[in-house]
């Protein structure tokens, strides 16, 4: 929902300032409609209806896993693809992935969002109205903006969005935005004062690995994407996530792990392993002994070490499967990986 527009047509309706608020109150809970909002003029319901979609977004496919995970294939008004999660786990947590931007101007090799055309940032809205999609499925409580693009290229708009999240459930402390080491941007997250999360997709500590894996690295260099890492985690104490998708035979090695492990420092980066989950970018996956070997290695060396969940698998949603076949195929929704 297009917050500005319905401002917008309140104030030519003559409304009350409180109205705005009403609106986003029902919406925000997981109203499906205006005409859900029975605290409104039905006059002012219809009114609406007619003046401001109620979602930016149209869901143009919709796939279940049996985990429960599901995916969602939308398009903005403009015919933007964008792809959006939502994660249930056995804890009873409901995790959301939100993408940030159509397509992705980065180009990471491993990344199926990577090998699309880059669209364009979404907006604000566009970013609140993924999550409200799901928060009309179930109530939410994390959200990750793992999805589609590099957040911290179009941070207003992120940060904008996670001004809201609260709103349907989300605490700030319950939300991490994931960047490839976008420095101008992490010192900005790091400056405001929502209490977010922060998470690096690291993916490799050996420079050359990382500049092919990620050409991004010859931009910003891990050494000064550690130096920034480590002024957000001064300013704001909170522990940066390292993300290290596990790739067979390209940066899984015990040694690899003795590079990573040499460069971060245990009482700021908590590292969380991903098994890759094949697309068809041409790269394997690590075997589970190879990811055990490498967790391990870590933590010999003080690091705490998580192997993710995968979820959503069969339906193309794990991570780095996001927008994979999104533009190949209209009916299928593979999701790419995001940052
Ligand atoms: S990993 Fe993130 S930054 Fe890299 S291409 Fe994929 S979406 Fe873009």
């Amino acid at each position: 929902m297009d917050l500005e527009l319905l401002s917008r047509t309140l104030s030519e309706l003559g409304e009350p300032s409180y109205r705005l608020r009403q609106v986003w109150e029902w919406t925000a809970a997981g109203a499906g409609s205006y005409a859900e909002m029975s605290n409104l003029p039905r006059a002012l319901r219809e009114a609406l209806a007619q003046a401001v979609p109620f979602s930016t977004l149209t869901v143009e496919h919709e796939a279940h896993a049996s985990d429960g995970t599901i995916k969602a294939l939308m398009r903005t008004a403009d015919g933007r693809p964008l792809e959006a999660v939502l994660m249930r786990y056995r804890d009873g947590r409901r995790s959301l992935c939100v993408s940030s931007q159509s397509g992705c101007p980065l180009t990471c090799r491993f990344c199926a969002t990577g090998q699309m055309r880059f669209g364009r940032n979404l907006t604000a809205w566009e970013i609140l109205d993924q999550a409200l999609h799901f928060r009309r499925i179930t109530e939410v409580d994390h959200c990750v903006f793992m999805g589609m693009g590099e957040p911290l290229m179009n941070l207003d708009s992120v940060l904008e969005a996670c001004r809201r999240l609260p709103d349907l459930g989300i605490t700030h402390r319950r939300t991490a935005v994931s960047t490839v080491g976008w420095i101008p941007g992490i010192d900005r997250l790091a400056a405001d004062p929502m209490p977010l999360r922060l998470a690096l997709s690291l993916h490799a500590a050996n420079p050359a690995l990382r500049s092919e894996l990620m050409p991004v690295n010859d931009r910003y260099p891990l050494g000064d994407v550690l130096a920034a890492c480590e002024r957000f985690y001064e300013r704001k104490r909170r522990m940066v996530f390292v993300e290290y998708v596990m790739l067979g035979g390209v940066n899984d090695s015990v040694g690899q792990a003795r590079e990573l492990a040499a460069i971060l420092d245990p009482r700021i980066y908590k590292v969380n392993l991903i098994p890759y989950n094949p697309t068809d970018v041409g790269m394997q996956g690590s075997t589970p002994r190879a990811i055990d070997a490498f967790r391990e290695e870590l933590e010999r060396h003080g690091l705490s070490a998580t192997v993710r969940l995968t979820r959503g698998r069969d339906i193309a949603a794990a991570c780095g499967q996001l927008a994979a076949g999104a533009l190949s195929s209209e009916a299928a929704i593979a999701v790419g990986a995001g940052s």
